[in-house]
């Protein structure tokens, strides 16, 4: 086995070297002839002239191996559902999705926006515009209308694809009056969209727009339609996240180099083999669900498990009696799911046969050290953090044991993954930290490695001003995570220091919250912040003036406000930005310029000592906050 030390330390000297050998784990239709090109900091074009296509080496570099092996496994326990798919299905499947995604005039290049449950026509749909060459741009399905008009007014898809509805904790969630409602706010809609009907919650069909894909899918069954074949540099999809401001990014990503990582991470940090089960509870709406429900694991020609439901439901053993019945090897999830599994702790929780199950990664959101050390008694396996963005695509910091078995150290996402170059800088100075457990800000030395971000979706400018700054003439980009480094050279991340918050592993921006709690008649100013939960990581709560402080003042008035505050959200953004405590203050904390001063808010919810108060116009204003918090 080789050392990881070199292993990283080749990836960083010796780039071109190394990438072109990882480059040989992926089916190129013409090889590359240059390994990087960053000719112009910070963007890097990487496998420079060769052709690829993510779809062919998902599925039909299979074909001629492992035709009958399963791909795709699709578990509803919301539905009572299961069905597989070998490989052939599934190139099957994603044919006729193509044929019919092209029928409706998409082409190359166009953009197609996915806003769908965890169905198989969903990776269908992924899977179909990949090969066709389109860009998909998922939109979670949790999201509502008013998060998803602006997606797609971002994103001015050809096609929509989605379906009747979708489905949690046993209730029927209708996607399509959603969808109907967001088409309503944009200013260019798409000429056509694709319904997936599941008989859940019979969709009203705009007659000339919305087509039926139970109908075309007839009409379509057995077509054959080729790759097309993509220069590595070619966008593969859009993926939107939140960030300081209420508008989202569109995260674009290439064709080439995300095939590369996505193959070389599958070997050596998920140390999955052909013929294996993954399972990646996440959902498709995020990244995870990108590189590891979708395309990852296919590359590596193992099956892939897609699961719709809770954790929890029918019982919190379910994840684990499919890890039985699937032979899962590798189980990819989040801390929350695990903290929710230890509330329902009892003896038949881990009563599954566990034995094919090698590694439990969890990723998303901090892994605070007791629950890592309850799931790894539990399960008695490695259970390895790791720590990435929806701009990485694949683990910034992890263990790589498929290169040199570490140890993991709770709490620590571990040690930067070959190809990105870390380090931590002093927020005030940028300067290096070089001494261990010293805090600051975690970056990345340019060029990203394959896979990541290649800019924001027709915004380069947007870009650069977003992540990168010149730092000794060199381009370093911000993770907006602080974090330290310990004298094993292991990484703690400790937070965000911008105002995107981490809910249940989810990344939400508090401007798109605020804007929507803005939009309430007797909203005067609003502040939303993450405040620490010992279930979810962080949660949201809302601090609020009101315009008539008397429909406030008493306990009914201000009850009904709030009720119809968190409606407003739930209808525009969806349940899981849904605030956990709406709050009505006298006035919000400022700066004598007039800035918000959300951490300071932030840190009187938790209890913490609010820093410098002598910049606070007010400080009078922080009393009326704490009594506000500490009032149920
Ligand atoms: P997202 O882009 O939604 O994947 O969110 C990325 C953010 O989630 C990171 O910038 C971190 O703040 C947080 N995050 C992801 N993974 C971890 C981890 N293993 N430990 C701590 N924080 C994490």
């Amino acid at each position: 086995m080789t050392n990881y030390t070199e292993f990283y330390r080749r990836s960083i000297e010796e780039p071109d070297a190394f990438w072109a050998e990882q480059a040989s784990l992926i089916d190129w239709k013409e090889p590359f002839e240059k390994v990087l090109d960053y000719d112009s900091p910070p963007f890097a074009r990487w496998f420079v002239g060769g052709v690829t296509n993510l779809c062919h080496n998902a599925i039909d570099r299979h074909i001629a191996n492992r035709a009958d092996q399963t791909a795709l496994i699709w578990v509803s326990t919301e539905t009572g559902q299961e069905e597989t798919y070998s490989f052939s299905d599934l190139h099957a499947e994603v044919q006729t999705m193509a044929a019919i995604i092209l029928s409706l005039g998409v082409k190359k290049g166009d953009r197609v926006l996915i806003y769908m449950p965890m169905i198989p026509q969903s990776v269908f749909a992924m899977l179909a515009c990949s090969r066709i060459g389109a860009v998909h741009s998922v939109v979670f399905g949790g999201f509502a209308s008013s998060s998803l008009a602006s997606r797609i007014e971002d994103a001015k898809p050809k096609l929509i694809i989605s379906a009747d509805a979708g489905c949690r904790a046993g209730k029927v969630i209708p996607y399509k009056p959603l969808l109907d409602e967001a088409l309503e706010h944009v200013s260019t809609r798409p000429a056509k969209v694709l319904i997936v009907d599941r008989g859940l919650a019979a969709p009203s069909m705009c007659e000339d727009r919305d087509e039926s894909y139970t109908s075309l899918r007839r009409e379509f069954l057995g077509a054959t339609v080729p790759c097309e074949w993509l220069e590595s540099s070619s966008p593969s999809y859009t993926l939107y996240t939140s960030g300081t401001t209420g508008t989202p990014k569109a995260v674009q990503r290439e064709t080439g180099g995300y095939a590369v990582a996505l193959a070389a991470s599958m070997k050596h940090i998920f140390c999955g083999s052909p013929g294996e089960t993954f399972f990646a509870t996440s959902d498709i709406g995020w990244v995870v669900g990108h590189s590891y429900i979708v395309y990852g694991p296919l590359m590596a020609g193992m099956g892939t498990l897609l699961y719709e439901g809770l954790p929890t439901r029918p019982d919190p053993g379910i994840w684990w009696r499919l890890v039985e019945k699937y032979k899962v090897t590798a189980m990819f999830s989040s801390p929350t799911a695990i903290r929710v599994m230890k509330q329902h702790e009892n003896e038949s929780l881990f009563e599954a046969d566990l034995s094919s199950l090698r590694s439990l990664y969890l990723a998303g959101e901090p892994l605070d050290a007791p629950t890592g050390k309850w799931i790894h008694d539990a399960l008695r396996k490695p259970i390895i953090d790791n720590y990435w963005q929806t701009e990485s695509g694949w683990p910034i910091l992890a263990v790589a044991n498929g290169v040199e078995r570490m140890n993991s150290k709770f709490g620590s996402p571990g040690l930067p993954m070959y190809g990105f170059a870390v380090r931590l800088i002093d927020n005030e100075t940028g300067e290096q930290i070089t001494v261990p457990n010293r805090k600051g800000i975690l970056i990345i030395d340019g060029p990203l490695p394959p896979g990541c971000i290649q800019t924001i979706a027709d915004d380069d400018e947007r870009f650069v001003r977003t992540y990168w700054s010149e730092i000794h003439g060199r381009y370093v980009y911000s993770t907006f995570d602080w974090g330290v480094r310990d004298e094993d050279g292991y990484y703690f991340i400790l937070g965000r220091a911008d105002d995107v918050i981490n809910v249940a592993g989810h990344r939400l921006g508090t401007r798109e919250i605020e804007e929507s709690i803005s939009g309430h008649p007797n909203v005067a100013e609003v502040a939303v912040v993450g405040v620490s939960d010992s279930l979810k990581g962080q949660v949201a709560v809302a601090f609020i003036t009101a315009k008539d402080r008397s429909a406030v003042a008493t306990g009914d008035g201000a009850s009904a406000q709030k009720r119809e505050i968190l409606k407003l959200v739930e209808r525009d953004l969806g349940g899981i930005a849904r605030p956990a405590r709406v709050l009505f203050v006298p006035a919000l904390p400022k700066t004598r310029s007039g800035k918000l001063l959300r951490r300071t808010i932030q840190a009187i919810c938790e209890g913490r000592e609010p820093g410098n108060v002598a910049t606070i116009e007010d400080p009078t204003v922080l009393e009326a906050i704490a009594e506000a918090v500490t009032a149920t």
